[in-house]
């Protein structure tokens, strides 16, 4: 819907939102209309270029053509239907994930946080099932960010923020071990763990890569003591990293998987996908979700998927993504550039995150921070080398003129 179809001004609609909206979000000053590629444009069509893109969502380009052809001829056909029959999208989506990701079987959520509730309801019940009704703790990192639901907060490892604070008592059963600290896992480790739970980069908690043996050391310890090893790629999945999924660069293979944002190409899709090994712990009944796998979102998340393995958008992000990390490393007060792929974050010494985002917004360049000295980008992966340097020079006005 545009400004004009509302017969509203800018104004009216943003003291709208902020009289009825119960608002968790710090928002940008502006009123995005219209999206199209790396840019967002604002109510007087003025192109801000989207590095945040929808929270590494809009990962094939905002309002990709094939994603949007594939959501209009799904509305002209059914919208919505449960999961009594069968539909042809779920199937052939079912398909085209489990080959592109060698996994046998997939279940479909609606959001990030639902997936993961996905992951430790299969994970729980498995131990449950095969070793007794004690067997379901589940061990995650310090850290962490998977979701904001009773579950996957309870998993999320921050437990002294907004996150949790005010909402305990959290769901019990969770453990919580350092990061890329193998012993830290293993100290934690009981005759009641059925599963540890992490993300290969961890993205809410300052874009921190898990290193090689980390992950090495997981899967091994997971093997050795029967436990299920769990990834939430919700963030990292897709392409994000510069492999289609990040646990193909580490070369580990997760039991479960989790993924959502990008996986829809804007519409809210989730979903977990596993082995048929694990994937017998539910049955009928066990599970279910009124929305999950509906067919507009999964005709999306069919084209999205296409346009990312066809383009190989992971290769773009792996190339266009180093680029821009050495570029930004010749920004000034940087500390240090982490990430991997198009999955990148930039702290500073002295400058403010949130004053560096403003200013950014300013310059209609939109970035997140996190932390007080911390900026995420997580741009389309179809961007290019001469967008990056955009992106490069307005950052670098703008931590200049905060130097100052
Ligand atoms: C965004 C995110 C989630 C939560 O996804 P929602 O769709 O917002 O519920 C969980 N885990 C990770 C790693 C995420 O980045």
């Amino acid at each position: 819907m545009k400004l004009s179809d509302s017969n509203k001004t800018s104004a009216e609609i943003k003291a709208l939102t902020n009289k009825y909206m119960i608002e968790t979000y710090e928002r940008y000053d502006f009123i995005a209309e219209r999206a199209e590629g790396v840019y967002l444009y604002d109510e007087n069509g003025e192109g801000y270029l989207d590095f945040y893109g929808g929270v590494a969502v809009n990962s094939a380009g905002n309002r990709n053509p094939k994603v949007v052809a594939a959501i209009k001829n799904q509305v002209d056909d059914i919208i919505h239907t449960f999961n009594y029959p069968y539909t042809i999208p779920q199937a052939l989506l079912a398909e085209r994930i489990c080959q592109a990701i060698d996994m046998d079987k997939i279940f479909y959520q609606n959001s990030g946080t639902e997936a993961n509730e996905a992951m430790i309801k299969l994970a729980r019940k498995y131990g449950v099932d095969h070793y007794g009704p004690n067997r379901y703790e589940i061990i995650t990192a310090f850290d962490s960010f998977h979701g904001r639901t009773y579950g996957a907060m309870s998993a999320t490892g921050q437990t002294d923020n907004v996150i949790q604070m005010g909402f305990k008592p959290m769901v019990p059963g969770f453990s919580y071990a350092k990061f890329n600290d193998l012993d830290s896992f293993k100290e934690l480790v009981t005759d009641n763990t059925i599963a540890i739970m992490v993300e290969p980069i961890q993205g809410e908690g300052g874009v921190i890569p898990a290193t090689p043996e980390f992950l090495k050391g997981l899967r091994d310890l997971c093997d050795e003591k029967g436990l299920l090893l769990l990834f939430d790629e919700i963030q990292t999945g897709w392409g994000r990293t510069g492999s289609v999924m990040a646990f193909q660069n580490y070369d580990v293979k997760p039991d479960i998987i989790s993924m959502a944002k990008a996986m829809g190409g804007g519409m809210p899709i989730g979903a977990i996908c596993t082995t048929d090994k694990y994937a017998a712990t539910f049955s009928a009944g066990t599970h279910g979700s009124t929305y999950g796998g509906n067919p507009v979102a999964c005709a999306a998340a069919y084209a999205q998927i296409g346009e990312l393995l066809e383009r190989d958008l992971a290769g773009n992000a792996k190339q266009i993504g180093q680029y821009f990390m050495e570029q930004l490393a010749t920004l000034p007060d940087v500390k240090e550039v982490r990430g991997k792929g198009l999955l990148v974050a930039v702290e500073f010494n002295e400058v403010n995150a949130v004053e560096i985002k403003r200013g950014a917004v300013a310059q209609k360049l939109l970035t997140t921070a996190i932390g007080s000295h911390t900026i995420r980008m997580v741009p389309p992966l179809i961007v290019t080398e001469k967008e990056c340097d955009m992106a490069i020079n307005i950052l670098r006005q703008v931590v200049e003129s905060l130097i100052k």
